[in-house]
């Protein structure tokens, strides 16, 4: 009986190693983020090698698949930067991606203009336009140190471009690719345009992809009891992509983070003494970085009715958690917000669990208002603040409440079966 006894705590024990894998978790962002997958974007086929890779995890784990490869293909527009991105100040060359991004709608650019230094004071609109009627911009560039982000990537009439400054690490984003203005965004580091500088020179070469091929990629565990209802857990793969022939963008936390988690949990479902009561889905998306593309595919060509979707878990940037989550919805669903307290509040599985209201701000939203019980969960912590950037690597990744998050969504999924 002793031996028994020994024997059946071995196999907990075993049982509650593999709830979460992460080595397995850390081997797959190292792979997502290599520069062999082009910053899971646009350029040199990025997304589909990032997907192609998801696709043999899924058959690795004999997942099953709604097509006859995992893939949902589908197309949107983008605009890309294949080529030559190339800019000097005065002399100095920079380095694209490093010292400087230029907005996915900039139109192709190839020329020396003159740089106006915009005073200070262009904080508003109203100060913006003023400041626009009184002068003459003849081939040249206006160059700006305040907050005109909202303009970031529009035409600005009679403007050939806007180099817009900052001390922190440019972002990039390209949910503004889908089309070409005339106006070419540039967001540069400060330190590299001093007032005193009088030229650009740039070289950017740009290719518009009116319907740029990409595909979700999306699997499912099937059901014991009740297969035909389904949780889901999604994540975006995609990143941003490559800017010129050199600079790649890792997207470690964003989203190598949560699409780890996903083929991690797809792993432990996977196995024959997890199996779910009620069918639980993989939904892998492209195109989030282009503003929500793939998941809005998605809602409107479903694989299965949507009203077969009981609950669904976005998880986007879960890399951190020093601090805890945030949960996005849960002020519409305290019931969840409750249960998943009560989850952690018993095991200490994460620091904090705070709740957050609607945001339209990842893959959850298109699920949400089409009417499927939909969260997005975030991590929160300093510890990784590579945001849309070239350092977004998973060099000395945190992965702080990885763990802790992985048994709080494994626990708090068995409470729906
Ligand atoms: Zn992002």
């Amino acid at each position: 009986m002793k031996r028994l006894i020994t024997i059946v705590a071995v196999v907990l024990v075993i049982v509650s190693v593999q709830a979460q894998d992460i080595a397995y978790a850390r081997k797959i962002m190292h792979k997502l983020t290599s520069p062999a997958m082009k910053g899971r974007g646009y350029v040199k086929q990025g997304d589909k090698k990032a997907a192609g890779f998801v696709v043999r995890q899924f058959k690795k784990l004999e997942l099953s698949s709604f097509t006859d490869d995992y893939l949902q293909p589908y197309t949107f527009p983008m605009n890309t930067l294949p080529g030559k991105v190339e800019l000097r100040v005065n002399d100095q060359k920079l380095r694209p991606g490093y010292d400087f991004v230029v907005s996915s709608s900039t139109p192709s650019m190839k020329g020396t203009y003159s740089l106006i230094f915009a005073p200070d004071s262009l904080y508003n609109d109203s100060t913006f336009a003023l400041y626009l009627e009184g002068l003459k911009f003849e081939n040249s560039f206006l160059v700006v140190k305040g907050k005109l982000r909202k303009h970031y990537g529009k035409t600005i009439p009679g403007l050939k471009g806007v180099i817009l400054l900052t001390d922190k690490q440019p972002w990039w984003h390209v949910s503004n690719g889908a089309e070409v203005v005339s106006t070419c965004w540039i967001k540069g580091k400060a330190e590299y345009f001093p007032p005193e500088a009088k030229s650009v020179t740039l070289n950017i070469e740009t290719e518009f992809r009116p319907s740029y091929p990409t595909q979700n990629v999306i699997a499912y565990v099937k059901g014991k009891t009740d297969p035909e209802r389904f949780i889901a857990f999604t994540a975006h793969y995609d990143h941003l992509g490559m800017m010129g022939k050199r600079a790649y963008f890792p997207g470690a936390n964003d989203n190598a983070s949560g699409t780890s988690m996903v083929l991690d949990l797809a792993a432990y479902y996977s196995k024959p003494e997890n199996q779910p009561e009620k069918s639980i889905v993989f939904m892998l998306f492209s195109g989030e970085e282009a503003g929500l593309k793939g998941s809005t595919y998605y809602t409107s060509h479903p694989l299965f009715p949507l009203e077969e979707i009981d609950f669904l878990i976005n998880l986007d940037m879960v890399g951190t958690g020093s601090e805890g989550i945030t949960v996005v919805n849960t002020k519409a669903y305290n019931d969840v917000l409750e249960a998943m307290r009560a989850i952690n509040g018993e095991h200490q599985y994460i620091p904090e669990i705070k709740p957050r209201g609607e945001a339209c701000n990842s893959d959850h939203c298109p699920f949400y208002q089409s009417g499927v019980k939909s969260i997005f969960i975030y991590t929160r912590g300093p510890e990784h603040t590579a945001y849309h950037s070239v350092y977004d690597t998973d060099k000395d990744f945190p992965f702080t409440a990885y763990e802790g998050l992985f048994r709080l969504l494994t626990t708090y999924v068995n409470t729906l079966q």
